[in-house]
Order: C-alpha cells, then structure tokens, then sequence
C-alpha cells in the first residue's frame, strides 16, 4: 500500500522536535550536530531570536494580502537586494525552482521582445542541479532528473562543465543564456573556477547572450562573499536565490538587470505567494544580517577554521575519505568509502551531513556556527570515520 506521504524521499529514520543554533533536538532529547542546516536553508541557525521575532510580529499583523496591493517588506527587501547585488529588479516566489522557472522565462522573453525570436537555446552543464519542474530538469539534464518524464521541454544542451572548447562550439547565435551554479551543490561541492566564470561571462557577451546564475544554494553568504559569484569578479545577467534567503521560511527570488528584464512588464508572469508579507519579513532581517561585513569576515574565519580541521580528519582516515572541497561554508568530503555509509555512521555518531553526487557528502552548516560547535563537529565526525574503519576490518 502506498504510504500516505508520497514515498518519494529517502529519508532518515530520525525526527526532530525543536532546533537550537545549530543543534536539532529529538522527542526523546537526543540532540544532533546539524552541518546540513535543512541543505543550506537554516542559514542563520535553528530558531534564531532575531527571526522568530521577525516572523512572529509580522504574524501578528498581516500574512498574506496578494500581489494585487503594494506590500512595504516586499518592496524593502527588494530595495536591499538591488543595493548589494548587480541587480536592478527581483521578483519574488517561493522556492528556487520558481526562480529557475522565470530566469528561462524571462531570457527567452527578453530576446523576443528585442526582436530575436531565434535565441532561445540555453547551454547548461552536467552534474547541475536546477529544481525539479519541468524547465529545471530540462535545464540541468541526466537521466537521474530526466528519465520518464516524457518530452522535455526543448532548447536545452548540455555541456562538460569546464570545457571551454566545447562551450566555445556550442554558444551561438541561436544562444540565448548560459545558466550555471557557481558551485555545484547537489552535484558534489564542485566549484567552478573564477577563469572559467570570467570566460562564461566573456562568450556571453561576445554572442549576445544572457549569463544566469543559479546562487540558490551557494548564495546568501554561504561561500563568504553575499554571493558566490563575486569571488570571480564578474556579474551575472539573471540570478536565482532561494534557500538561505529565508532562513527556513519558503522564499525565492530572481534577480536581474533592467535590461535582461526588458520583457517582464504588466501581466507577463506572476504568483500568488511569491513576496508575501512573511516571507519577505523574514528575508528582510536575513539580509539585514549576512550583508554585515563583520558577518561575511566571521563566515570567512569559520570556514577556514573548519576547513584546516577537514583537511586533518582526511589525512587521519585515508580508508573513508579522499578529499575536502568547496568553498566557504560550503564543503564536500569526497569518500572513499560509500558516501551514504559515512552519512549512517554520522547519524550514530548524532552528526548531520548530506549526500551528495560523485561519493561525496556536503557540510554546510548555519553561517551562525560558533568555534565550540565546529570543534564538536569533528569530534563526531573522527567518531564516525573511525566507526566505519572498525566496520571495515
Ligand atoms: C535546491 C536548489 C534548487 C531548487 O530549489 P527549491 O527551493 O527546492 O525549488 C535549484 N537550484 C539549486 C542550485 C539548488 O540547490
């Protein structure tokens, strides 16, 4: 019989009552280390005060009134992403596949308007990850995403992320973006090298194309810049943002310059939720937080410092680990061992971790960790390494 939530997750056999920072507590008391943070969602920690606050005071006055009236924490948090972003325009959903939808929508509708119905093809790359609609697996391929689901929606390919060669073949006239994650989440913590963002950004312009980027997991501080593209020194077209941006609260946005939006006027696209006053009250005291420079240096400083600890625990256990990538707060171990077995062994040694592609398992842990906690954190992972090399022999 199917169960009555669809079975289509795998999940933990574990179950949590209330958060703490970053400590996700059971029923029964048991507390658990939480270095996935709800797949870099919980950006700010579990039940931080200053968003409880935010939500509960917004909670108490209005939720949801429709984009059919001007909404002030909308347009606030609009104000403020257009201040520290290369945007000139956000437009509010609630989740990044939402964004994914719109960036699609709105380079297609952008080449339209100008008079260039035949750019509508869009270059994607292996390994990507872009939200589970339609567009968004067309948009990132493979068969994992893809298989079954009938005809995709066409105008998509799919190239080696990194071959410049090939990239440089492929871009043409017909071209009318390239959409990109800066850094690979679901598919293994894979940066992408500041070169090769630069070059994307150079055949973009030289073909008259559009560069998206998709910051919906490595945005929003995660990395230590407010977004990971500025590490390269160059700015996108379009960019979707979700996750981090609402600290736990369901809230997307997709930004853009005034000329990528060209075609977005009156009545071209909307939502129903998408910039709803909650959300956007919770998003406004996010931003507030993580475009504090001191913020982004302490991120930095953390990530360094949980980093050097990585880089020790893979030395120490060469059986279960190959090496640590990523940046900022963003990182993988790649295993040796299976990467879902080194996950279990997390669980029983009450240590959260995610799985992700290419044998590797993500850390991404609240930007609010604290020292004590990333200290903790290795303690329990040594104790799980050291589980399965037990297992082993
Ligand atoms: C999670 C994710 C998405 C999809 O976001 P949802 O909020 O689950 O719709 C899209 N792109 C990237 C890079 C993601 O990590």
């Amino acid at each position: 019989m199917i169960p009555s939530v669809m079975p289509t997750y795998n999940r933990a056999p574990l179950s949590f009552e209330q958060g703490e920072g970053s400590w996700l507590i059971e029923t029964s008391g048991t507390r658990y280390l939480d270095l996935g943070a709800g797949v870099a969602v919980n950006s700010l920690g579990h039940a931080n005060p200053a968003l409880v606050e935010a939500l509960t005071e917004q909670a108490g006055k209005l939720w949801h009134t429709s984009n059919l009236y001007q909404i002030p924490n909308q347009q606030a948090l609009a104000d403020m992403l257009v201040e520290h972003t290369f945007a000139e325009t956000v437009f509010f959903t609630n989740s990044g596949t939402e964004a994914c939808e719109l960036a699609i929508k709105m380079a297609r509708k952008h080449f339209h308007d100008a008079g260039q119905p035949e750019k509508v093809e869009i270059i994607g790359f292996n390994g990507s990850f872009h939200g589970r609609s339609a567009a968004g697996i067309a948009a990132a391929g493979g068969d994992k995403l893809t298989k079954g689901f009938g005809p995709l929606l066409p105008g998509f390919t799919h190239l080696e992320l990194g071959d410049m060669d090939a990239l440089s073949a492929a871009i043409c006239d017909r071209t009318a973006a390239i959409i990109v994650e800066p850094v690979q989440g679901e598919g293994g913590i894979i940066p992408v090298a500041d070169q090769v963002l630069r070059d994307m950004r150079a055949l973009c312009d030289e073909h008259g194309a559009l560069l998206i980027l998709d910051e919906v997991q490595c945005g929003m501080g995660r990395t230590g810049r407010l977004f990971a593209h500025e590490w390269a020194g160059i700015a996108p077209d379009i960019m979707m943002v979700a996750k981090g941006i609402g600290g736990g609260f369901p809230l997307g946005a997709l930004l853009a310059t005034e000329k990528a939006a060209s075609g977005m006027v009156s009545g071209s696209h909307g939502s129903t939720y998408g910039g709803n006053p909650l959300g956007c009250a919770v998003g406004l005291k996010v931003m507030q937080i993580v475009t504090d420079p001191a913020f982004l240096d302490e991120v930095n400083r953390k990530a360094g410092l949980l980093r050097q600890k990585l880089e020790g625990l893979v030395a120490g256990h060469p059986e279960v680990f190959e090496n640590v990538r990523g940046s900022g707060l963003m990182l993988g171990l790649v295993c040796k061992a299976p990467n879902l077995d080194v996950v279990q062994a997390g669980y029983d040694a009450n240590v959260l971790t995610v799985p992700a592609a290419g044998n590797a398992i993500r850390l991404l842990p609240p930007l609010t960790i604290s020292d004590e906690d990333i200290a903790e954190a290795l303690t329990r992972l040594e104790t799980a390494a050291t589980a399965i090399e037990t297992a082993v022999k």
